[in-house]
């Protein structure tokens, strides 16, 4: 990367988040400690959740979300086509089957008739993704969830500080997960949050997130989640006293490694106090790649529905219809040429190689999906991106969509 690149994220780390690591390698207590806690605390109450689990990556909550929901071999699992491919390649995980719904092409998100209407007696549950961090339909997904008494997971990986009314995003449907890869909002390096109201989905994914340790209500598990934590910690410095251990050794269900470092806990516990901050920054950002392309009849912009707070995860922009995608290609290659990050968020995932072989997926089955899926393309976007930057982009962009225009004529 030369120094003139422009990438396409960058994560927003200061000095108190430095220090925040620093202090918990100071303290010795590595795993499974305090700072865990409290970075599921402010982040449930952040979005009005009684719980957060904190475990290692998004994907692993979504995972553990499944699991505690009872989702398996038999079920299906409906999602959006157009998204990051790992919103449904845990549906595979649990040996569910993953059934695609149409896009609204407007909001990016599936649409709530063809949702409906993609309800059979099979579907155990339904993965809504925040495509972009844009809450839009969320509240009719719920209508429908309530009609057919189906559980929502809310894939908010992409949406923390969103919300629609006063209802923040990780607060719809029956579990919802964030991720914090560096690219999302917030980072904690590699991380995931799971958060619910629902008190048996928290104990489950506490099992879960730790080799099925039992749950803090069952009778062999005497240990509270708490208590499991001393436990832990306990047993690094003896592991032949079990003596005292409780539960640690005691595992009542497939359980799995999900758990989130003291380390990373830390990062997130303190982006997460710079949360308000970090996300006016954004909105800045995304108001100057406005400013500049608002009136650019070659590009659509996003669309943000009215009663909506909009967290921006990445700037997504559309070519209008009469680019084809060699053309868009071309656009996001030459950008690159230029040092300025560019990407085709997303390619569909029923188009991934995968997908496409084992289930027969092909090119027409989600049409909407795919015309928005050869067209997008995503441009840098960080908190500090400075307005120098967005004119070098933006003029970047205008140059590669001139090169098409006239290479056409
Ligand atoms: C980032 C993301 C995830 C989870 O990502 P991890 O890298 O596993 O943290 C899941 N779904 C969507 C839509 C995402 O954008």
């Amino acid at each position: 990367m030369s120094i003139h690149e422009i990438p396409l994220s960058k994560p927003d780390i200061t000095s108190m988040e430095i220090d925040a690591v620093t202090s918990v390698l100071r303290s010795g207590r590595l795993s499974i400690g305090p700072v865990q806690e409290q970075f599921e605390h402010a982040l449930a109450a952040r979005v009005n959740r009684d719980f957060g689990i904190a475990c290692s990556s998004g994907t692993a909550g979504l995972h553990m979300a499944l699991l505690a929901l009872g989702v398996g071999p038999g079920d299906e699992v409906i999602t959006t086509p157009f998204s990051f491919i790992a919103s449904a390649n845990v549906i595979l995980y649990v040996g569910a089957k993953p059934v695609f719904v149409d896009i609204c092409p407007k909001t990016l998100n599936m649409d709530p008739q063809k949702l409906a209407d993609a309800i059979t007696p099979r579907t155990k549950a339904i993965i809504a993704v925040e495509t972009f961090g844009n809450p839009a339909h969320m509240d009719a997904y719920e209508q429908v969830a309530a009609k057919y008494e189906l559980p929502i997971i809310e894939d908010c990986c992409e949406a923390l500080g969103s919300a629609v009314g006063s209802r923040p995003c990780g607060s719809f449907g029956r579990v919802g997960v964030f991720g914090f890869y560096p690219n999302k909002q917030i980072t904690t390096g590699e991380g995931g949050m799971i958060v619910t109201n629902d008190k048996r989905i928290a104990d489950m994914c506490r099992s879960l997130r730790s080799q099925g340790r039992p749950l803090p209500t069952t009778p062999s598990g005497t240990a509270s989640p708490t208590a499991v934590g001393i436990g832990g910690a306990g047993v690094t410095t003896a592991g032949s006293a079990h003596a005292g251990l409780g539960s640690w050794l005691v595992h009542e269900r497939l359980g799995y490694n999900y758990r989130l470092s003291e380390l990373h806990a830390a990062l997130g516990l303190a982006q997460t106090k710079r949360l308000d901050h970090i996300l006016a920054k954004r909105q800045r950002v995304s108001d100057m790649y406005f400013q500049r392309l608002l009136g650019n009849s070659d590009v659509v912009l996003p669309t943000t529905l009215p009663d909506t707070t909009q967290s921006w995860f990445v700037f997504v922009l559309r070519l209008a219809t009469t680019y084809t995608r060699d053309e868009r290609d071309r656009i996001i290659a030459g950008m690159r040429r230029h040092e300025v990050g560019a990407a085709d968020y997303f390619p569909c995932i029923h188009l991934q190689p995968f997908y496409r072989e084992r289930f027969g997926f092909k090119s027409g089955d989600f049409p909407i999906a795919e015309s928005v899926s050869q067209r997008t393309i995503a441009v840098p976007f960080y908190n500090d991106l400075t307005e120098r930057e967005v004119d070098f982009v933006v003029q970047t962009l205008e140059l590669m969509l001139t090169r098409e225009n006239i290479k056409r004529s």
